[in-house]
């Protein structure tokens, strides 16, 4: 694989940027590999600026539901490009992404439109204190909410290979306000709202956590969190960016029909533009400012071009719900390679798929952090030399879109078949 003008462009960017990269995991530190720059992306597909031609399962961490380049969409964005990139003033476009994604989930009463999912967990945690009145939040380890301060606290994600678990410039004082819970473990969390009870604002939590690899939720536990923020006063936080409408059009509060105060979402929602929402019960929404005294607000939020791309991805996915259907039996066969090779523990859930490299079924943090790491360099290398390209990290999901073509995914079980010790 001839990767000459990359290894060229990684020079020069790493003399520009910390780490030649604009988020870290891009950098390809934990698989021993230098990054491969991509000139553009079609279909299924992302070709490099050596014109290697890829088949991709990053599908940009989550957004690209509809595989690269959809036609409807760049239509639409094209078209409203010529409209003027940004006004900051109130937009039909806006009402009606608000409109659908209400229509998708009910419990977002009233929602607000923000730039990064990193913006709208940090949003729904202000209105959630906004509204309590108390400033601790529970998050789980290995659970990843966006880099604001207060979360860098057993981050999932970067934060778990990069070696940083706990950022540095984050003042202790930032995070003594954050509980760290154990995903999947009902008996910690009971214990801290035994001690905490009345001082937890929320409880903040990706129903299916995907930022330490794949990890469902064990049977009956996101009803416990239900029950237990509802007995404490406490808002209850879906995370959703990756969940939301990737699991189906409600998300993971659909798929196991548990209703939270406030839920985030991101990626999917805006179709590949910087695009984030946070909302949900309208008496805590209605804390937020104009209306009430929680501050929050973005030149850029509700943006054009984002929104008008967020509304044509929803759109798609609204009339043709079949895709839901498609994209789970694609990522089954996934799934049946990964389980078949004897090598991995598979968690899949819809069209999410983790693959660890290790023996124990992973349910928590300490399962997931217990793969081999260099076996999955190892894989990472394997995949990438048969035109695969998969995240270069062991603790990020797989994605597969509607464009994943039924040959490529046949021909991507067969690599995963093939790979050697
Ligand atoms: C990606 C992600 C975020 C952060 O979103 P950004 O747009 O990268 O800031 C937050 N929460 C979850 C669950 C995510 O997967």
């Amino acid at each position: 694989m001839n990767t000459e003008n990359s290894e060229r462009l990684y020079k020069t960017a790493v003399s520009l940027m910390p780490g030649g990269v604009n988020s870290p995991v891009r950098a390809c530190g934990s698989v021993g590999r230098t990054p491969l720059f991509i000139k553009r992306a079609q279909g299924d597909r992302v070709i490099d600026e050596d014109g290697n031609s890829l088949i991709d399962y990053v599908c940009s961490w989550g957004p690209g539901i509809l595989g690269h380049a959809h036609p409807y969409v760049v239509e639409k964005v094209q078209e409203a490009a010529a409209d003027g990139l940004t006004y900051g003033a109130p937009t039909k476009k806006e009402v009606i992404l608000a409109d659908l994604i209400r229509q998708c989930m009910p419990s977002m009463e009233r929602l607000r439109l923000v730039n990064s999912g990193t913006e709208a967990v940090m949003s729904a945690i202000r209105a959630a204190r906004g509204y309590t009145g108390r400033d601790k939040i529970i998050k789980c380890k290995g659970c990843y909410h966006g880099h604001s301060d207060g979360l860098l606290v057993k981050a999932g994600s970067a934060a778990l290979t990069g070696g940083v678990p706990d950022s540095a410039g984050v003042p202790a004082s930032y995070t003594a306000h954050t509980l760290i819970a154990s995903y999947n473990d009902v008996s910690t969390i009971e214990k801290l709202f035994q001690k905490f009870g009345d001082e937890i604002a929320c409880l903040v939590i990706e129903p299916v956590a995907a930022n330490m690899g794949v990890v469902l939720p064990q049977e009956g536990f996101l009803h416990f969190l239900r029950e237990i923020t509802v007995k404490y006063g406490t808002v209850l936080i879906f995370d959703e960016v990756i969940t939301g409408f990737r699991l189906g059009l409600g998300g993971a509060q659909a798929y196991y029909d548990v209703v939270p105060d406030l839920t985030t979402l991101g990626k999917i929602v805006g179709g590949g533009m910087p695009l984030a929402v946070y909302g949900g019960k309208k008496e805590i929404m209605e804390c937020v400012a104009p209306l009430g005294s929680v501050y929050q607000a973005g030149t850029l939020s509700g943006n054009p071009i984002a929104t008008t791309a967020g509304i044509a991805t929803l759109s798609v996915l609204m009339e043709r719900p079949e895709i839901y259907r498609e994209l789970e039996d694609k990522t089954a066969i996934l799934a049946e390679a990964y389980e078949k090779t004897g090598k991995v523990q598979v968690n899949r859930i819809g069209s999410l798929l983790g693959a660890f490299f290790t023996d124990r079924p992973v349910t928590d943090y300490e399962s997931a952090v217990s793969s081999d790491t260099a076996r999955y360099a190892a894989y990472y290398g394997h995949m990438l030399e048969n035109g695969i390209y998969v995240a270069p990290s062991q603790f990020e999901a797989m994605f597969v879109s509607a464009a994943h073509t039924w040959e490529d995914i046949e021909k991507t079980a067969k690599v995963i078949g093939n790979l050697a010790d």
